[in-house]
């Protein structure tokens, strides 16, 4: 392909994720904007809550049972001559691992705040995430078609919390019931429901405001967005479809493209001629149907077509894509090709594992993509011992797909699964009843810290071998040190000052 013909296709991609706290109307947001990028294919509703309709991105039982998401998936839509990725963020904090790899896979954020509540705990949290990787932010104020705070009391507190600059890029004309529409501060252009007389009185309010808000108010900035610094804020209702297509806009308009993404040996430009991609999720069992496994492909360079053959990094081997696919609100599709900033899922029996590196054969790994230690550690009891074997297979599995870790005392004793909050385990308990048949409990375990430890070969070697009984491999074969407090776990760090024990390892 021509390589102008290249850089035009990875300019148009737009891959995006939405950060809220749960409730400030991310479902609902993300319906309309799947809605309003028709082209590829329509939108029911995108979860089902309550009594809403259910869809086939409500893969789960446990998400449909507690009206929350925790699985992360992709919506690929299309608007404004820009093709759009959605990245969907589990709304549940126990699931901040997930959370953390998918912001990994995206280029910008929409942050959703209830216009009554403002900056919430939750939302808070997710924007340090995108802090920590300059991940620049678009804010979306929501439900101002009910009682909110004043707008320039909100600008304020966001500005105040995130220690980030705001610039309104539209403002509300009405409030409340009378909330009908947005002035675009740049086109200078009135967006309305209904056709508004300049006599009415939102329209004088607006003129008055607008003086208030051209006085007081930073103005929009394209680098110090690009460079995380300052957010746009957009005004709407996403349940009522007001400033919906003003957020559209704005990400066709400067949303950035398909970033650069460093790698153990250099940086990768998103428009260099050959293809690399970086697995960020990968999701099991997707449709209870076909038993598929599912790894997420974030095409970080060059073009991907359907058939070619990759090398597999991690293990050298390689990699036939014969049925890459897009996702759609409510269908997936063969991918004939698919350009940097793209998200395509790659079916497959267990090869591809989180943080893996696909290129046409080149020696490189991509970064930054974390494992946190885990918080909570448990032993897994099997309810019947005939089935040691098949939660042995499902264990390793659902490890792989990042349900839980999962570490191997060294000793022989029974496996531990660790997890950063308590949801997971029963996200693991349901799901090895509902798709494996397996049965099982927790138990306690005499361990309450998980640390990987790291430094000179032989004193490792030295150190596992005298404390084996305290020791576990995980996943990748990674020695694990287990502490059965904050307290031994210091002393041991530092009896053991030429090791490293760290708490976040990188993947990949
Ligand atoms: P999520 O938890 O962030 O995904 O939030 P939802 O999209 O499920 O919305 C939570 C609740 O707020 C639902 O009852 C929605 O109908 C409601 N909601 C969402 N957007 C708006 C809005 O713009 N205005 C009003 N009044 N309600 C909204």
């Amino acid at each position: 392909m021509a390589l102008s013909n290249l850089a035009s296709e990875i300019s148009r991609r737009r891959t995006f994720a939405i950060i809220s706290h749960p409730d400030a109307g991310k479902t609902t947001l993300t319906e309309r904007l799947l809605r309003a990028g028709g082209a590829i294919q329509l939108a029911g509703n995108v979860r089902a809550k309550g009594e809403r309709r259910r869809t086939r991105s409500d893969w789960m039982g446990i998400e449909r049972d507690r009206g929350i998401s925790v699985v992360t998936s992709v919506m690929t839509f299309e608007y404004g001559g820009c093709i759009f990725n959605l990245l969907d963020t589990p709304g549940h904090e126990d699931f901040s691992e997930d959370t953390y790899r998918t912001l990994t896979a995206v280029d910008s954020a929409v942050m959703v705040i209830d216009a009554a509540k403002g900056i919430e705990a939750r939302t808070l949290k997710l924007f340090e995430i995108c802090r920590l990787r300059d991940i620049p932010i678009i804010t979306f104020v929501n439900k101002m078609d009910r009682e909110a705070q004043d707008p320039f009391a909100l600008m304020e507190e966001v500005s105040q919390a995130l220690a980030l600059d705001t610039a309104p890029a539209t403002w509300p004309i009405g409030r409340a019931s009378n909330f009908v529409g947005t002035y675009d501060l740049r086109a200078r252009e009135v967006h309305v429901s209904v056709p508004l007389e300049q006599s009415d009185p939102r329209m004088i309010a607006l003129g008055e405001e607008l003086e208030l808000v051209q006085a007081a108010l930073p103005e929009w900035n394209r680098e110090s967005f690009d460079a995380g610094h300052l957010t746009p804020v957009y005004f709407g209702s996403a349940m009522r479809e007001i400033g919906v297509t003003d957020l559209l806009d704005a990400l066709v308009s400067f949303g950035p493209q398909p970033r650069a993404q460093a790698t153990d040996g250099r940086v990768v430009q998103a428009d260099e001629p050959t293809m690399t991609a970086l697995i960020f999720k990968i999701q099991a069992n997707m449709d209870p149907n076909h038993r598929d496994r599912m790894a997420f492909a974030r095409v970080c360079s060059g073009q991907l077509t359907r058939g070619m053959r990759v090398k597999h990094v991690r293990s050298g081997k390689q990699f036939a894509l014969h049925t890459p696919q897009f996702f759609f609100a409510r269908d997936r599709q063969l991918a004939e090709e698919a350009y940097a900033g793209d998200v395509v899922g790659i079916p497959n029996h267990g090869t591809l594992r989180i943080g893996d590196t696909l290129t046409e054969g080149e020696e490189l790994r991509f970064t930054g993509v974390p494992h946190f230690a885990p918080e909570i550690l448990r032993r897994v009891r099997l309810d019947d011992a005939m089935k040691a074997k098949k939660l042995r297979q499902a264990l390793q599995e659902l490890a792989e797909e990042g349900v839980v870790q999962l570490f191997r005392p060294q000793d022989g004793s029974p496996p531990i699964v660790g997890v950063v909050g308590t949801l997971q385990l029963d996200v693991l308990q349901a799901r090895l009843a509902g798709e494996y048949g397996v049965g099982i409990g927790f138990e306690s375990t005499p361990f309450s810290l998980a640390r990987w430890v790291d430094g000179d070969k032989l004193r490792l070697a030295n150190f596992v071998a005298t404390n084996r009984t305290a020791m576990a491999d995980d996943l990748d074969g990674d020695p694990v040190f287990l502490a059965s407090s904050a307290f031994m776990m210091r002393r041991t760090a530092e009896m053991n000052a030429e090791l490293r024990f760290v708490d976040i390892k990188q993947i990949g």
